[in-house]
């Protein structure tokens, strides 16, 4: 019988140990580039995980994979969710993930009111909803929206998803054909590069400085590519705290960037997964909040409530309302009814706004420890991002590292980080490095801090 590994493979079944010859090391979102087989046997000391993911790609390589489509070539394990399982390991202070720290809930109250949602009104429920959501949700996100500054959220335009992730799958779905752009900043959400790359399209990025995308490269960027012909369907953007940068795009950048798209005739993207989580600074009014024509927002309640609900939305201007909701119904044919229920339960009985206070207050104190952190521990020649909410610190060492390499190094030195390459469309070597603060007690995040320095000191006095 034939095996289903390929020729050259000396494994027999999924149990045997990995081949070392021909498995798949083809994500370099997670491997250095250059990382080869060699490279791997004469290592040979690669974390379990990381060879567990190796092998879950290999068992890919079988005669079925000829009938992939090519979108599924282009859709690739996230680098982050790897680091993510790594960083599970007992004894490891992972500054990788950005999971909201959900420990403040109210979990047994959340249990009860879930118990009675299903009890007293399990038939609604339990069953299919409507594609766009409940109104009555979908009226209580127009007050969320409005306490970040969108006064003029009509429920109507607004499309529940299964988190901000669908939405943006969705809008990509509704508006790019396989080789139209799409505009990132540079860096990006790598959820989001994941989700452009798999519609095929072309991903380009515009700088950014530390006041957010510079609206004179996006000009620059629009114009060059206009003039060779291609089509730009949207720029997407994180002005409040962008993952991973936790950079801020300025108030007198914001009419700017969408003033520019407007005029090329490209919609804007607006994700704005942090936005309430601010905790220095003034709140300034997202792009949506005076241009309701030529922005879709997104929003969720995976920050500001809980990521597991899978509930999030897009605000999409009315002209464009009907596309991208029959677009989600397709996808999902409806949003979760139960779980939107809860998320309802939850802003009309329980005091949201003073959750979101707390966890201003907790992440305020877990930024401010990674920041005392980084000063107190980080050798000459890093630099790193002040973010005034958010989850990230992104920090930046000399030209011509490359932190893909000292991932690995970190991690035998008991810490995890996300190397800067995953967040930009080109996988090239970056010499940055994201950090999260959002799910570590600020006594570990020191430790891990402490635990990165050698690591970075290291790679820089051999520079
Ligand atoms: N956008 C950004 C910028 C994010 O950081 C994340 C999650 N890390 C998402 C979207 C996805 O969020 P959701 O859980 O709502 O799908």
């Amino acid at each position: 019988m034939d095996s289903p590994f390929p020729r050259c493979c000396a494994r027999t079944s999924p149990q045997a140990p990995i081949c070392n010859r021909c498995c798949f090391l083809g994500n370099p979102r997670l491997y250095p580039v250059g990382v080869s087989h060699e490279t791997i046997d004469a290592a040979g000391t690669l974390p379990a995980e990381a060879i567990d993911a190796i092998e879950r790609a290999a068992t890919s390589a079988h005669r079925h994979e000829e009938l992939f489509s090519d979108r599924a070539a282009n859709i690739r394990q996230s680098a982050v969710r790897d680091v993510f399982d790594i960083s599970m390991r007992p004894g490891l202070v992972s500054l990788a993930g950005g999971s909201p720290y959900l420990q403040s809930l109210p979990l047994e109250r959340l249990g009860a009111t879930a118990a009675r949602i299903i009890a007293e009104d399990g038939l609604t429920a339990l069953q299919y909803g409507t594609g766009q959501g409940t109104l009555e949700l979908r009226t209580q996100i127009c007050d969320v929206m409005a306490a970040e500054g969108i006064m003029d959220a009509l429920p109507q335009n607004v499309v529940i998803t299964a988190g901000s992730q669908s939405a943006q799958d969705v809008a990509t779905k509704v508006f790019c054909n396989p080789g139209d752009v799409v505009l990132v900043e540079d860096p990006t959400y790598v959820g989001a590069l994941n989700t452009f790359e798999s519609y095929q399209v072309q991903v380009e990025t515009v700088g950014m400085d530390e006041s957010g995308l510079v609206p004179e490269l996006l000009e620059a960027k629009i114009a060059a590519l206009q003039l060779s012909g291609k089509s730009i369907k949207f720029l997407y953007t994180i002005p409040n705290f962008n993952n991973p940068s936790g950079i801020t795009l300025a108030k007198e950048r914001r009419q700017q960037v969408v003033d520019i798209c407007r005029k090329a005739n490209i919609l804007v993207l607006e994700d704005n997964p942090y936005g309430l989580l601010r905790y220095s600074g003034e709140p300034l009014p997202p792009l949506r909040a005076d241009n309701a024509d030529d922005v879709i927002y997104m929003g969720s309640f995976s920050k500001i409530f809980a990521p597991g609900l899978r509930i999030g939305w897009a605000l999409v201007p009315e002209h464009l309302q009907r596309r991208y909701y029959l677009a989600a119904e397709s996808v999902t044919l409806c949003p979760p009814t139960l779980n939107q229920m809860l998320v309802s339960a939850y802003l009309r009985d329980y005091d949201w706004k003073g959750q979101i206070e707390t966890y201003r207050s907790l992440y305020a104190e877990r930024c401010q420890a990674m920041l005392a952190a980084l000063k107190e521990f980080m050798p000459a020649g890093t630099t790193w991002t002040t973010p005034e909410g958010g989850f990230f610190v992104w920090v930046t060492l000399p030209e011509g590292l490359d932190t893909y390499p000292l991932l690995h190094k970190a991690i035998d030195a008991g810490v995890v980080f996300i190397p800067g390459a995953a967040f930009t469309p080109s996988d090239e070597p970056s010499n940055k490095l994201r950090l999260a603060f959002s799910a570590v007690p600020p006594e570990a995040i020191t430790e891990g801090v402490r635990r990165l320095a050698p690591v970075l000191q290291e790679a820089i006095a051999a520079l």
